[in-house]
């Protein structure tokens, strides 16, 4: 007998441990799903995040590149959610990505090419509205605000007790664990799985709203190389504002030395005064204008960790996004992973053709390890690139400058076709790999 429809699903109850990118999307994804396939009863699906609103943390403002490139797909989610359209109205100005050494000048612009049946390549948003916009396409009944996740513990029969910071409790069919790179519930089921260092922090800071913005983010956003291995990103966010960071090679001790001193409002402006002018020493403006305009307040460091997704096979408990497969910034795509997590773990918990939880949970993960992998060695060939120094910065920056001639006759020769995102990165990171830039300092 052909096995019921969402008979994996159907009225269980599903918890999910944190409100953001993979847990959103997942709750929005196997609810739409459940209710286009005509899944009865629909199972019950419970999201409960830490925050106390929607409203993001100040140190949680930041702006992201959502994609359609075929390493990413964040823009093709939104779409089979629904949520798109609204997406694309909180489009920040200035799209592609420029690469260039201190003095925006590009070497390589990567706007990607048309994508059949979507508006645009790739997207700016910040966190914020991209939250919300997931959170507008579900029912409010589904998310908890205020409600900390403290632990997780399996139960006899399969079925997770989850415990609250408030004393509550409450006991569930499957839990999907999406509470970010440094997840509590990976802690406590997986204490292993930890986060690896890759021997780099930044230091973020953003400026108030600009009138007019520098021209050089009307264009979009710049990764560059600094003079003396410092790396620099700038990006626009809430139409006006520029974010950016500033990062180095560190030992792992420094991340949370910078972190006290940034917390500290006496410290943070020493940092600001005496610590930051020397990070952006020999790079070009606008990008010293920039933070000297900076309200110190602003500033927060990021240790640049990852995690390389692991065996994710709990009974009754899935990882999903940054809890299982965490990604630095370097990698500008974990947000698109999280979200095509929640999508394709949805879709294969609906799969018929899996005669378990277990079953279904492999299968996502068979599809999902493989490209959040190559996320994070992308990520790793970014963090070589944009610390380089001496003859190996110029030799990465002429053979990216080479690349992007070749892109640029291939686009010629191909006419009005452009040249997708994937092929010019295929060649980008081809050229960083050729100039040696992969190499990691720890
Ligand atoms: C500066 C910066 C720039 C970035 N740029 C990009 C980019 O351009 N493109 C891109 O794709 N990605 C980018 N990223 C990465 C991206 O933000 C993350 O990879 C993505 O947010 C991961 O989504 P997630 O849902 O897995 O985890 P998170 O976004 O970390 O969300 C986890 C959620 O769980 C909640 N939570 C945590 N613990 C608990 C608990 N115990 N109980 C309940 N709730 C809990 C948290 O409050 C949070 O809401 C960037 C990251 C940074 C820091």
């Amino acid at each position: 007998m052909e096995p019921e429809l969402g008979h994996l699903v159907q009225g269980k109850r599903i918890a999910v441990v944190g409100g953001a990118m993979g847990g959103l999307a997942f709750a929005l994804a196997l609810r739409k799903l459940s209710v286009e396939r005509g899944v009865h009863p629909l199972p019950s699906i419970q999201v409960f995040e830490r925050d106390v609103s929607a409203a993001e943390r100040a140190d949680r403002g930041y702006s992201l590149s959502v994609r359609a490139d075929p390493g990413s797909m964040g823009l093709q989610v939104l779409q089979r959610l629904g949520r798109l359209e609204d997406c694309l109205k909180h489009n920040e100005p200035g799209q592609g990505m420029h690469i260039s050494r201190h003095n925006f000048r590009p070497l390589l612009q990567i706007r990607g090419g048309e994508v059949p049946g979507l508006p645009v390549p790739r997207i700016r948003i910040t966190r914020a509205n991209l939250r919300q916009a997931l959170l507008d396409g579900m029912e409010p009944e589904m998310i908890h605000f205020s409600k900390t996740v403290v632990n997780a513990e399996s139960l006899p029969g399969g079925t997770t007790r989850l415990s609250f910071e408030d004393g509550s409790s409450g006991v569930y069919d499957y839990v999907v664990v999406a509470d970010g790179a440094n997840s509590r519930i990976r802690r406590a089921l997986l204490p292993d799985q930890q986060l690896h260092y890759t021997g780099y922090i930044a230091v973020a800071g953003k400026t108030p709203p600009l009138k007019p913005l520098p021209p050089e983010l009307l264009q979009g956003q710049w990764l560059m190389m600094g003079p003396k291995g410092v790396g620099a990103f700038v990006a626009v966010m809430n139409q006006a504002q520029a974010i950016y960071s500033l990062s180095f090679a560190a030992p792992k001790t420094r991340s949370a030395e910078l972190q006290a001193i940034l917390n500290n409002p006496q410290t943070q402006k020493e940092f600001f005064d005496n610590e930051l002018p020397k990070l952006v020493d020999g790079f070009v403006e606008p990008l010293p204008a920039l933070i000297r305009a900076t309200d110190p307040s602003s500033l927060w460091a990021i240790a640049a960790n990852d995690l390389m997704p692991f065996a994710n096979d709990l009974p009754g408990v899935v990882f999903i996004g940054d809890a299982w497969h965490a990604m630095s910034p370097f990698a500008g795509n974990g947000a698109n992973m999280a979200m095509r997590d929640g999508l394709e773990l949805a879709e294969e918990l609906l799969n018929p053709a899996h005669a378990s939880l277990a079953n279904a949970q492999e299968a996502f993960s068979e599809r999902a390890a493989p490209r959040s992998r190559d996320a994070i060695k992308d990520s790793h060939r970014n963090l070589g690139m944009v610390h380089s120094q001496g003859w190996r910065q110029l030799v990465t920056a002429a053979l990216i400058w080479v690349t992007s001639r070749i892109i640029d006759i291939v686009l010629w020769v191909k006419g009005s076709q452009g040249l997708g995102t994937a092929s010019m990165m295929r060649l980008f990171r081809a050229a960083q790999d050729g100039s040696g830039s992969t190499k990691r300092v720890a």
